[in-house]
């Protein structure tokens, strides 16, 4: 079916929707379920007249994730409800559209954090389950698919499954992780972490290079909860991967002299006004000036010789969960001193003993291009035990990359030409992140057995093929036309 014969299908008119980075846009049918029941006639729709459909929670996939271009999109962000948390063991049972920021304005005030929160505040529990997604806490904590007691899904067909690591296991393990492809997470039950204090004890380290980043990193991996680097990409030769990096740990229990004072919200919400006096909404005006080369090259100088200042100060120091975890939230909109073209994140995950040569290799092919991430973030990481994990024993590097209409070409080639060294390195990628990666190298990333048996399982919950996505159809075009592939398999 094509978009006009959706709209009147669906009743509703089209609407442009992008990935959060704004570099990737689409055309979709929008709809807003606010029930399982609305959710099951949608599907029923859809699976009469063989559309396709994408779900969304709040958009917060850098790239074409949670987009399908010219087809149905299902916006789950009206699934908002909480429906308990337990104040004796930290368990929160949700609907799958509550935002990890209901979640902590719903547990501080018990004494309960997340266990792992990307680093904004705003995405879905959906979006977290179904990219899997990590925090700075992930060698030690694991995903956030770890930490989930069971969730229900609704299959395209319309049937709710309950699963668990015990029950359906094989499809928790696949669906967390799996992209929005086997069903509608439509409730998440998660266990909380017991914190003893609003605050958390941070250490800023100045780091020399990017050898010294990871020896830092796994020298002090014991010592810590929670360690996330940044780097100056603009730096080569012995600097080259020069940064700082933050170490936090979680306040013991009794440490805190105020617990119920820290734990309030007004103390963990983030400041409005920028040195209490401009409007934090403003401050993305002001960065737009200096988000070119010129101006984030000195942007990162200055950060990184003020860090070196402080830890010659020796500073650890307190800090609210909330400013410390979401850093990026604090100038709401920042993303937007990237228009008109926008940004992408390429992020690669290696092998612990390949990093240092791997993402060196990477900064030194950006220079060679001239293509210099604004922003470089690096953290340590471990396997976990779903299907399509991203993770690996080793170090994963985010980097920034602002797009134009002069350099989209040549800064997708420079992305092709990194996949080639990050993948030779036995690397991976991260749908949350991409969009950039092309069919054949997603094929390389796990072992063909483990395609196949998501492929298996995605044609026995969704044997049309309907759920797909921008990313999907251009990672995984095999998906949708699933039964050929499994036949081909047998055959
Ligand atoms: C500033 C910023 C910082 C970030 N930091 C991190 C980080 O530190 N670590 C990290 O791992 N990620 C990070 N992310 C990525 C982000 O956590 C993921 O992209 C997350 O999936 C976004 O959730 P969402 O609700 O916005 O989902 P969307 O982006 O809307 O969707 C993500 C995927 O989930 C699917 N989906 C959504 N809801 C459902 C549902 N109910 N059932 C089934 N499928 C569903 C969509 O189809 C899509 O495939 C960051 C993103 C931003 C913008």
């Amino acid at each position: 079916m094509n978009l006009e014969e959706i709209e009147v299908a669906l009743g509703r008119t089209r609407s442009k929707v992008e990935g959060w980075g704004m570099s990737t846009h689409s055309e979709s049918v929008v709809r807003f379920p606010e029930s399982v029941e609305d959710l099951k006639e949608l599907f029923a729709a859809a699976r009469k007249d063989g559309i396709s459909v994408a779900f969304r929670g709040t958009g917060c996939s850098y790239g074409d994730a949670s987009l399908n271009d010219r087809s149905l999109l299902i916006d789950l962000t009206r699934f908002n409800k909480i429906k308990s948390l337990d104040p004796a063991t930290g368990v929160l049972v949700a609907e799958s559209g509550v935002t990890l920021e209901q979640n902590w304005r719903q547990s501080v005030t018990q004494g309960y954090w997340p266990p792992v929160v990307s680093g904004t505040m705003y995405p879905t529990l959906g979006g977290l389950l179904s990219m899997n997604v990590h925090g700075k806490n992930n060698w030690k904590h694991g995903t956030i698919g770890e930490h989930v007691q069971s969730f229900r899904m609704l299959t395209i067909d319309g049937e709710e499954l309950s699963c668990s690591p015990e029950e359906n296991g094989e499809i928790f393990h696949a669906a967390i992780g799996g992209f929005g492809m086997l069903g509608c997470f439509t409730e998440v039950t998660l266990k909380l972490k017991k914190i003893y204090s609003g605050n958390i004890e941070v250490t800023a380290v100045g780091i020399r290079n990017l050898g010294h980043m990871i020896a830092w990193m796994d020298q002090h991996r014991e010592d810590f909860d929670y360690l996330v680097g940044w780097i100056d990409c603009f730096t080569a030769g012995k600097s080259l991967g020069r940064g700082e990096l933050h170490a936090a740990r979680y306040v013991k229990e009794g440490a805190d002299p105020d617990p119920k004072g820290t734990m309030r919200l007004s103390y963990q919400d983030l400041p409005s006004h920028i040195m209490g006096v401009f409007p934090k909404a403003w401050m993305w005006r002001f960065m737009k000036p200096i988000v070119n080369d010129f101006g984030m090259r000195a942007l990162n100088a200055v950060k990184y010789h003020s860090s070196c200042r402080k830890q010659t100060r020796g500073a650890g120091h307190l800090q609210a969960h909330a400013a410390f975890n979401f850093l990026l939230d604090y100038v709401p909109d920042w993303k937007k001193a990237y228009l008109p073209g926008g940004l992408i994140q390429y992020q690669s995950f290696v092998p612990a003993e390949k990093a240092r040569e791997t993402h060196g290799h990477l900064i030194q092919l950006c220079h060679r291009s001239n293509l210099i991430p604004y922003l470089g973030v690096y953290k340590r990481h471990k396997p976990d035990p779903f299907l399509l994990t991203h993770a690996v024993d080793g170090f994963s590097f985010a980097m920034d990359f602002k797009v134009t209409a002069q350099n989209r070409g040549q800064l997708w080639d420079l992305c092709h030409r990194m996949d080639e060294v990050v993948l030779e390195a036995g690397g991976r990628f991260y749908f949350a992140k991409d969009a950039t990666l092309e069919s054949e190298n997603a094929h390389r990333i796990w072992p063909a057995e483990d395609l196949q048996k998501f492929a298996r399982l995605k044609q026995d919950l969704d044997p049309q093929a309907l759920l797909q996505t921008n990313l999907s159809r251009r990672l995984f075009p095999e998906f949708q036309t699933q039964p050929s592939l499994v036949a081909s398999e047998e055959g």
